[in-house]
């Protein structure tokens, strides 16, 4: 069965190109397709100013990071195209056709396998100074930022938790990790008797008015402004924001689990055949180093499916 490629890698995070990576040496075809390269707002970390915690890569800005990667990319003659991959469809003879968008043009390319690693989009609250914080010093992982608001770092050594649902406040005792103090808003929510008396027990202090603003020093925070303008002063504020998958993962509708990842299966495939997903999409925890594991999974499992097909004419 002809094809013009053997993968169309979807996004140019971490996990796309660590697989368009190994795909490359494995010696199959690939083309990888990113909305934006060095475009912040198109990228999951974009807003944080280093990324941190995968050695060797540690306190690194992320398009450096992607810069790096692309280079190596590059030494096996795979380029990061910009454009927008708006659907996958499976033609009659069974061939995969991946349609790619950029700008007013549009091609559509065969392929025998796809791998989504598009990543996930945090959706933030309209809650003043979030945005403008986020990723320094409000942030859902504090594995990748936290240590460089702690320690000897730290001006007040108090955490807060901005948090909208009960999960949230039950991750409340791993930020001691971190702060000296820490404060759970819960911006108007009641929390669970029994939950709120053990947290207090244990010196976790609770905050349930309405949260209005967060006070900033451009992108540090200053402090929490509940109503009747009552500040509380914080380091750090952890949210974990709701997440989208992207309109191509809704288009293609795809099997997704209760947290909203992607199904997939031990050799990465999804519930579309041949089309695989890696990354924060398929994946938690949402970590640079995940995201690199996950994505040299998927393309080991589509190498090695490949392969089979030909030799064996199954996988
Ligand atoms: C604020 C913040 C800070 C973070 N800091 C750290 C840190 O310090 N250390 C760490 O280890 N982790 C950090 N993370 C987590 C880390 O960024 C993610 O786990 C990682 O980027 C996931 O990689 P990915 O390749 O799965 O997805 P992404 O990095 O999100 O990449 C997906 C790519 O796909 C592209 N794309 C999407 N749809 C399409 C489409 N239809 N066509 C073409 N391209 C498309 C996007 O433009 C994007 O470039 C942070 C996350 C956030 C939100």
């Amino acid at each position: 069965m002809h094809t013009e490629v053997d993968l169309i890698v979807v996004g140019a995070g971490p996990a796309g190109l660590e697989a368009a990576l190994l795909a490359a040496r494995a010696r199959l075809r690939v083309r990888v397709v990113d909305l934006g390269r060095d475009d912040a707002s198109l990228r999951r970390n974009g807003r944080a100013v280093l990324a941190e915690g995968t050695v060797g890569l540690d306190h690194v800005a992320p398009s450096e990071v992607r810069a790096r990667a692309r280079e190596s990319l590059e030494r096996h003659g795979v380029h990061v195209e910009l454009g927008e991959v708006t659907d996958v469809g499976r033609r009659d003879d069974g061939v995969l056709a991946v349609t790619i968008a950029d700008g007013a043009r549009s091609e559509v390319v065969t392929t025998r396998r796809v791998l989504l690693a598009s990543g996930l989009v945090d959706v933030l609250p309209p809650l003043p100074g979030l945005a403008e914080t986020w990723g320094v010093s409000s942030f859902s992982c504090p594995y990748c930022h936290g240590y460089e608001r702690s320690g000897e770092a730290a001006r007040t050594g108090r955490w807060g938790v901005l948090a909208h649902e009960v999960g949230a406040l039950k991750t409340a005792p791993l930020y001691t990790r971190w702060a000296r103090e820490v404060v759970l808003f819960t911006d108007g929510l009641e929390p669970p008797r029994e939950l709120r008396a053990a947290h207090e027990a244990a010196d976790l202090r609770y905050e349930t008015a309405v949260v209005r603003a967060l006070r900033h020093d451009e992108d540090r925070l200053e402090a929490v402004v509940l109503e009747g303008d009552r500040e509380v002063a914080l380091d750090v504020l952890v949210h974990r924001p709701p997440r989208t998958r992207g309109a191509l993962i809704e288009r293609l509708g795809l099997a997704v689990d209760p947290q909203g990842l992607v199904v997939v299966d031990g050799r990465t495939e999804t519930s579309m055949k041949g089309v695989h997903a890696c990354g924060d999409l398929t994946t938690t925890p949402h970590q640079i180093v995940f995201a690199l594991a996950d994505g040299a999974h998927a393309a080991m499992a589509i190498a090695s499916s490949i392969a089979f097909e030909d030799t064996l004419g199954r996988r």
